[in-house]
């Protein structure tokens, strides 16, 4: 019996442990994949306060091996379910099910895919969600990225240091992402802009080869030759094994505010899992501390 249970290792996981186990909580943290989530694929982070410049995976290591440094124990197995049990909550896995007092939320977001035809088959031949982990795969080649936020300008800038030629494919002329990154992608001569378009198709055999645009705006079709295709066009929530437990909100966040209670006393919610307004680094890492409180108020 654990008297905290975290769901997810990304930034407010990982924050979450460290506040509970130095409030003297014992704590158990379960990571689906990579300990980092995002933050691990995330090529270069410049708004984290302390660190300029630090690569995300960098960044995540640190928290892990603090974490891991005040004695949390991390597994690596993905939760399907939670259920409440007689003296606290049972959170299952396929290969375990955990005991534990308490449990914080903090599974983060999947990345939105753009169901176009092609993008299935193709997955992992070619088409790709982090640039971080596969863009050594396209050196001295031509790819195209979709998206115009954040994680899609930091991509194309990126992929521009390693492939021959960047496309940025955006469904509108204004970019959402922010002005120092679109400042940067200004004098990236590599990356090619194509906007407004989407990807109406991305065409390969066994390895992508292509993608077919369409002009949002016009209809007009066009063919571009591409050796991959990086997508950045956000993220959504994956809280459906939560669903019959603790509320959602609409968009099927996890329905918690700035003190990341749930609807079920003894379950709380840090990061972008829940609702919220800024979906930050340092603002899951803020709900990872505020969690793990709620969290040791509850019990004591
Ligand atoms: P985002 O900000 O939600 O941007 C998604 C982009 O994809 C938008 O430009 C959107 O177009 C486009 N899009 C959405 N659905 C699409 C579809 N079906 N087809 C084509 N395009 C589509 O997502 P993100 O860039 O992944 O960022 C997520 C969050 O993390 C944001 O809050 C962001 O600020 C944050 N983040 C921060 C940093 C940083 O601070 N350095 C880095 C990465 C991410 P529209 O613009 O037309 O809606």
């Amino acid at each position: 019996m654990t008297d905290v249970l975290i769901v997810g290792g990304g930034p407010a996981g990982m924050t979450a442990a460290i506040y509970a186990a130095r409030f003297g909580l014992s704590v158990v943290l379960l990571e689906a994949r990579v300990c980092g989530g995002q933050l691990a694929e995330t090529p270069v982070v410049e708004n984290y306060p302390s660190f300029q410049q630090i690569s995300g995976w960098e960044l995540a290591e640190q928290m892990r091996a603090q974490a891991a440094s005040y004695g949390v124990t991390i597994e690596y197995a993905a939760v399907s379910e939670l259920e409440k049990a007689d003296d606290g909550f049972c959170v299952k896995t396929p290969v375990k099910n955990y005991r534990c007092k308490t449990v914080i939320i903090a599974n983060g977001v999947k990345r939105r895919k753009l169901l176009c035809p092609g993008e299935e088959q193709l997955t992992g031949k070619g088409v790709s969600w982090c640039a971080v982990c596969d863009g050594n795969f396209f050196r001295n080649k031509t790819v195209a990225v979709v998206g115009g936020g954040n994680s899609a300008v930091e991509d194309a800038l990126y992929l521009s240091a390693l492939c021959k030629k960047v496309y940025l494919v955006h469904r509108r002329t204004e970019f959402r992402a922010d002005k120092k990154l679109l400042s940067a992608l200004g004098q990236e001569t590599k990356v090619e802009i194509r906007a407004p378009y989407v990807i109406a198709e991305i065409y390969g055999d066994t390895q992508v080869n292509g993608i077919k645009l369409l002009n949002g705006n016009t209809g007009e079709e066009a063919a571009l030759a591409v050796d991959g295709v990086f997508e950045a066009i956000g993220l959504i929530p994956d809280n459906s094994m939560f669903a019959g437990f603790i509320k959602l909100d609409a968009h099927g966040y996890i329905a918690a505010g700035e003190d990341c209670r749930t609807s079920a006393p003894g379950v709380f919610a840090a990061g972008d899992t829940r609702t919220k307004t800024l979906r930050q680094v340092v603002t899951a890492a803020s709900d990872g501390a505020v969690a793990a409180k709620a969290a040791f108020d509850f019990l004591y």
